[in-house]
């Protein structure tokens, strides 16, 4: 690690102190679900938008039915966040035993709540990362979690992640019926379209090219001049075509 990088993190860490002892100064306190939450105005509003027209100009103590938890609490005060759990750890939804929780269920559940975390509270550096990060999870994923993950993609208009995970389910061979029960009609039909799109593409790609004798066209590829000796077809051909 270079010495700026090691500068770094220790600044991080000075914030992420903070947050761990809670009180010392602190100058906002919230009440999340009957539990006080001390919490420091200017982190909060530099790194969550939420938090920035929440919490402005506003009393000491505040009361909020949610508050980020966990990796994204932790990401507003350190700027710093492993989106995948540490490996080997027991995890819900994730049987097996020695996992490394690179793609799994477990794996994919705890990035798509910090997705949702980090969009609801307006964290967009975070809700990036996580992108990020699910785009390469889904790619070794089961098809049931990127299924998953493509409906959170929509709800939380992630494009990039939608693109991927609508390209890998379209690939994944799965008929339409099957895919009916686990997605919403208009995203079937959405996977359809991209499975017909990519069938007339791989058929051209496969169309043999014409054989070495046959003659060129006529015309090659010209504008009609519209003189005596164009017919009506030959005129639409080039205008159409160049
Ligand atoms: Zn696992």
């Amino acid at each position: 690690m270079s010495s700026l990088e090691e500068s770094l993190r220790s600044l991080s860490l000075d914030y992420l102190n903070l947050l761990i002892n809670g009180q010392a100064f602190s100058d906002v306190t919230f009440s999340v679900e009957g539990r006080l939450v001390h919490a420091h105005r200017c982190i909060l509003a530099a790194r969550s938008l939420f938090f920035r027209k929440f919490s402005v100009g506003r009393s000491r103590r505040l009361g909020l039915t949610r508050y980020p938890r966990g990796r994204a609490g932790r990401f507003l005060y350190s700027g710093q966040v492993s989106i995948v759990p540490q490996k080997h750890e027991p995890r819900p939804n994730c049987g097996e035993r020695g996992c490394w929780h690179t793609h799994c269920t477990s794996a994919v559940d705890l990035a798509l709540d910090t997705l949702a975390a980090a969009r609801s509270f307006g964290v967009e550096q975070l809700a990036l990362l996580t992108q990020k990060q699910l785009s390469s999870m889904v790619e070794k994923a089961s098809i049931d979690d990127v299924m998953k993950v493509l409906l959170a993609s929509r709800k939380q208009d992630m494009h990039q992640l939608w693109t991927t995970c609508s390209h890998l389910v379209a690939k994944s061979g799965l008929p339409p019926e099957v895919l009916a029960k686990h997605l919403p009609i208009d995203v079937v039909a959405k996977i359809e379209e991209l499975r017909i799109k990519s069938s007339i593409a791989r058929r051209s790609i496969d169309a043999p090219p014409p054989p070495p004798s046959s003659p060129p066209p006529r015309h090659g590829c010209r504008r009609g001049s519209g003189g005596p000796e164009d017919s009506p077809n030959e005129t639409s051909i080039g205008l159409v075509g160049c």
